[in-house]
Formats: structure tokens, sequence, C-alpha cells
């Protein structure tokens, strides 16, 4: 079985450059000061909030808050204009419909909120100030700064407005992993904003957690061990969409698909995905193929 709690993975946090240690030790005490904890995993029959992407990291972090946890899931699907969009739209649709079918209690249908994040105002100037190479230190590690931030505080305001339904939720749920390198998935950036949900709420009742690297919970671990979960559970998680590219099928080799590759095997577990491309040797950019990219999309219209 693979072990959702204290469990530590090979990647550790005290090396990874987007953890600020003494910053995340202030914001525990923080917490601590205000509450005596500084996160407590909701107990049995609870309702939560979650990601759900599309993606494999939030598929396989609802099944354990179903399986393992026993909560009420609420998640919640962001449109956020992405060029990925339908692909990550029908992986929702399947596992709504596969969660629901084996969870008919626990799980509820998600909620699917428009939130342009980045505005697409700028987004092409953000593009390109991404792709800037300069003086400012591990800029590939800022990324798009506020998508996390503002996906998740939409999923805490969502939790929040269920209160008129009768649906207590205190807690909202993120899939960050330890080999996830923005300074926005981290657990420093995770503890600052479970701070801000309970500033601005006025409430030191909320909480916001990523199980895989939540340090409370003795945790530092990658998708490896989700990827075994759902395997060892029977969730056909293959059918998570994963590439960040326009493709209609997984490109396999551009950063997000490097890295969902990388899971299967050091989960070994088969991975029954089929990839348009092989591996590089090297890690890829966000920028390879998009010549084929343009190509399928030229075709397509
Ligand atoms: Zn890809």
């Amino acid at each position: 079985m693979s072990k959702i709690l204290n469990n530590q993975g090979k990647i550790k946090i005290d090396d990874k450059v987007n953890e600020d240690i003494n910053l995340l030790k202030n914001f525990n005490d923080t917490l601590k000061a205000k509450r005596e904890y500084v996160v407590k995993m909701p107990v049995k029959g609870e309702s939560v909030v979650a990601c759900l992407s599309g993606g494999q990291d939030s598929v396989a972090n609802i099944g354990i808050l179903l399986k393992e946890f026993g909560l009420n899931v609420y998640p919640f699907f962001i449109n956020r204009s992405q060029s990925n969009y339908k692909y990550e739209k029908e992986a929702v649709d399947y596992f709504n419909a596969f969660y629901k079918k084996r969870f008919p209690k626990l799980y509820h249908d998600y909620l699917e909120i428009i939130v342009n994040t980045p505005g697409v105002e700028y987004k092409d100037l953000l593009r390109k100030t991404k792709r800037m190479v300069d003086d400012i230190p591990l800029r590939h590690n800022i990324s798009y700064p506020a998508r996390g931030p503002i996906v998740f505080l939409t999923g805490m305001e969502y939790g929040y407005s269920l209160q008129a339904k009768n649906i207590e939720v205190k807690t909202i749920f993120a899939s960050n992993m330890s080999s996830d390198f923005s300074y926005h998935c981290s657990q420093t950036w995770v503890r600052l904003m479970n701070i801000l949900f309970c500033q601005i709420l006025n409430d030191w009742s909320w909480q916001f957690i990523s199980l895989p690297i939540e340090t409370e919970f003795n945790n530092h671990y990658d998708k490896d061990v989700f990827i075994k979960w759902a395997y060892q559970n029977g969730v056909p998680l293959h059918k998570a969409r994963t590439c960040v590219k326009s493709f209609n099928a997984e490109c396999g080799d551009c950063p997000t698909c490097w890295d969902r590759r990388r899971g299967y095997k050091e989960a070994s577990v088969k991975d029954p995905t089929k990839y348009k491309f092989p591996m590089s040797k090297k890690y890829p950019t966000y920028y390879d193929h998009e010549k084929e990219e343009e190509y399928e999309k030229r075709n397509r219209n």
C-alpha cells in the first residue's frame, strides 16, 4: 500500500530553492499562536473543496480524499482559457462520472468556474517575460506568478459560498508535488495562502493543504506515490490530461509529460499512455514541438 501520510520521497524540502524554511517556520508559528495547531487532516465525513484540473495529481488526490479519508469532496475546475481546455475538460468529465459512481454519497459534481488567469490582455507579454533570460534569479521558478493564488483563492471563495447551501467547508486541497519548482507550488506558499484565507475571512479555522508536501504530516513526496495509489485502487489515472500542449494526445515530450513518464517509472507501474513523441534525452522546454503543434492546429481548422 502506498503511504499517503508520513512519507518522505527522494527530494528533500531543505534542498528546494522555491522553499523558504525560515519563513515557513514563521508562518507555522503564526498559525499555532492563532489556533494551537498548524493544520489537521479533516475528520471522516467533513466537507472539503479540492481542485480538479483534469491532471493526474488532482485526480488521484480527490480519489485519496474519498477512499482513504472518507471526506465529502466538492471539486472545482477552472476554465482559464487554457490551450488544452478541451482535453482537460474531457478528463474532468470522465473522472467526475467515475468518482460519482464509486462514491455516490461522498463525491459531488464539480463546479466549472471561468477565471481568465493570466489575463488575456497581457498573456502574450507575460509569455515573453517568462522566456527572458536575465539577472533575475530563478525567473523560471516564477512561471505565471498569480495563477496559483488566483485559482485557490477562487476555490476558497467557492467553499465559503457553500455555506448558503448549509454545507460547511473549512479546508481547501491542492495537489502540489515535491518536484514542483514554481514559487506558487511550494509548502511555503501553501502556508502563506492559508494565512491569507484566515485573515480575509476573519476565521482562523480555515485550512489549505497539499498532501504530498504537507510538513505537518511529515510528507514530502512525488507523483509516483499517487500513481501507485491509483494503480492499487483501480483508478485509471492514464485517462487524466497531463500535456500542456494543444495536441489531441499526450505529446510525451513537454515538461509535464516528462514528469508524468518519470512518475510511472519511479512507481514501477506500466504506463498505458500512448504518447505522440518519444522522450528527449534532456529535459524538454515548454517551447519544444511548437512547429508540430501549429501544423496540427492548422489542419484541424
Ligand atoms: Zn506534453
